[in-house]
């Protein structure tokens, strides 16, 4: 059952006429739990009241898999817009992207265009930016535009995915680079052929990567809210003697709170996925397809629309 809702929950998430709709509705069915707001002033009132409570946070301008130039263009304006934003609020934020957003589908140039503009910008304003990792089939031209982008800017990361079979090999390379990486488990619905289809190995191999990458001197970003990860990775920093200024823990808008408290109380650094926008459906079914559990609460807000 719960392996049915899931995969309806991917379906939904890459369907274009079920986005399009949701477009249409305004933040429903429990969406802002996930989902700071629809415009950016009321993102960054959420940021700004985050900073507050000690924690720092990576906004996004929510969207996806864009076909149509005008789109992808607009996209890239709405990333500026959230540079300007941080920069003219004094917020503490730094900014994450997806490529798909900003044209690779229709044409690698225009997405290679825009996140050079983005991290231009970036530069001047003195904010970091992570290019978020997608699905499988774009993952190659992402790993190669990072690569890139970070030959000519020191304030570009990228995202490594544990439940891929290849992230090991993807990771070896990236530190050669020097990357700043955020490890996740992955959040896309993945072949066997690609992914490990079994948990207890993707938590395993999350383990393998963040153990890899703290040693290997570049800044690691755990994301993740599994206690056991986050265990993990406060005894081996512990046992490394790895300085807090060279790790972060990352989660997201919404999800386990407490454990974000927890951390920010034993004094490391802590930083909070933001995003928000219009475009918030496919971002809301992977929260659902990640814990389907999360569909009563769906359900308990659907009788207040
Ligand atoms: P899990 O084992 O999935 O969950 C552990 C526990 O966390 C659960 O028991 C539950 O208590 C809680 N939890 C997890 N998910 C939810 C949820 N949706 N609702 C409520 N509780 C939940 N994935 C990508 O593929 N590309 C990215 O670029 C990317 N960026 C990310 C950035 C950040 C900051 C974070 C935190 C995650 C990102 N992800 C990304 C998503 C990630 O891949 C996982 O899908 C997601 O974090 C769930 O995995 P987990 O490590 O929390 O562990």
């Amino acid at each position: 059952m719960e392996q049915w809702m899931r995969q309806g929950f991917h379906w939904l998430a890459a369907s274009p006429s079920a986005n399009r709709m949701a477009r249409r509705w305004g933040l429903r069915f429990g969406a802002a739990r996930f989902v700071a707001g629809e415009t950016l002033e009321k993102a960054l009132e959420v940021v700004r009241d985050l900073n507050h409570r000690g924690l720092e946070v990576t906004l996004d301008h929510l969207g996806e898999s864009v076909s149509d130039a005008a789109e992808a263009a607009e996209a890239a304006q709405a990333c500026l817009d959230t540079l300007e934003g941080i920069e003219r609020t004094g917020v503490r934020s730094h900014l994450s992207v997806k490529l798909t957003q900003l044209g690779l589908d229709i044409d690698r140039s225009l997405a290679e265009k825009h996140v050079g503009q983005i991290l231009e910008r970036a530069g001047q304003a003195g904010t970091f930016v992570r290019i978020d990792m997608e699905d499988s089939a774009h993952l190659p031209a992402t790993l190669e535009l990072f690569r890139e982008m970070r030959r000519r800017h020191d304030h570009v990361g990228i995202v490594i995915q544990a439940y891929l079979y290849r992230s090991e090999q993807d990771l070896r390379e990236l530190e050669d680079l020097g990357a700043n990486v955020r490890l996740v488990k992955g959040a896309y619905r993945e072949p066997p052929s690609v992914a490990f289809p079994d948990k207890r190995d993707v938590d395993q191999n999350m383990k393998k990567l963040i153990d890899m990458h703290l040693q290997s001197g570049c800044y690691t970003a755990v994301a993740s809210h599994d206690p056991q990860i986050l265990r993990h990775t406060r005894e081996r920093v512990e046992q490394w003697g790895i300085p807090r200024d060279r790790f972060e823990f990352q989660m997201l808008y919404g999800i386990r709170p407490d454990l974000q408290r927890d951390l920010v109380e034993r004094g490391y650094r802590v930083r909070i996925y933001v995003p928000y926008g219009t475009d918030w459906f496919a971002y809301f079914m992977r929260r659902l397809a990640e814990r389907p559990a999360n569909v009563w609460f769906v359900l308990k807000n659907v009788g207040r629309h």
